[in-house]
């Protein structure tokens, strides 16, 4: 079932979140309900907070091509235990701040310890859009948008689109 996605400002996508004490069939639905939020968007991940649950999950597919498998993936309680010393530049974007992008430097590659849809511990490393997405999913759960690297001067005018953007829905 498809959520609503939350738009920024709101205080939700503010706060810290919770880890998850064990797989649920809850959160199972919880999380096959974020892949298809996030497929429908269309997006390429998506974290808890935006669809207003304040618990430590975060979905992905940074699939691109069209001609490749879907690569749904589920992380419940992700930790970044590892960062490369190189970095890397990409222009992001959020579904809680549609419309609006803006480059984002980040460790290249990271490994990330999580607790997959079967509640088993894996690791791996991401790099390329995997790691951008991953960082900044896991950003979500704590509080942080991509806006929060950019300077106060463009922050506050992507927060004010943002703002007029919620209006003109309210009134809609
Ligand atoms: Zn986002």
């Amino acid at each position: 079932m498809k959520r609503p996605i939350l738009i920024h400002p709101d205080p939700r996508l503010k706060k810290v979140c919770a880890p998850v004490s064990d797989v649920s069939d809850d959160l199972r639905m919880l999380a096959d309900d974020m892949l298809e939020t996030m497929y429908d968007a269309p997006g390429i991940g998506l974290a808890a907070p935006q669809v207003g649950v304040l618990d430590r999950v975060i979905v992905m597919d940074c699939v691109k091509d069209d001609n490749e498998p879907p690569q749904p993936m589920v992380l419940f309680n992700p930790e970044i235990v590892a960062v490369s010393d190189g970095v890397n530049t990409y222009e992001e974007g959020c579904l809680s701040i549609p419309e609006e992008y803006a480059e984002v430097t980040r460790p290249e590659a990271v490994d990330v310890r999580w607790i997959d849809r079967d509640g088993k511990e894996r690791q791996q490393t991401f790099d390329g859009l995997w790691a951008t997405c991953v960082q900044h999913e896991i950003d979500h759960l704590n509080g942080k948008l991509f806006i929060d690297y950019l300077g106060p001067m463009k922050r506050q005018m992507i927060t004010r689109r943002m703002q007029k953007l919620k209006r003109e829905k309210a009134r809609a």
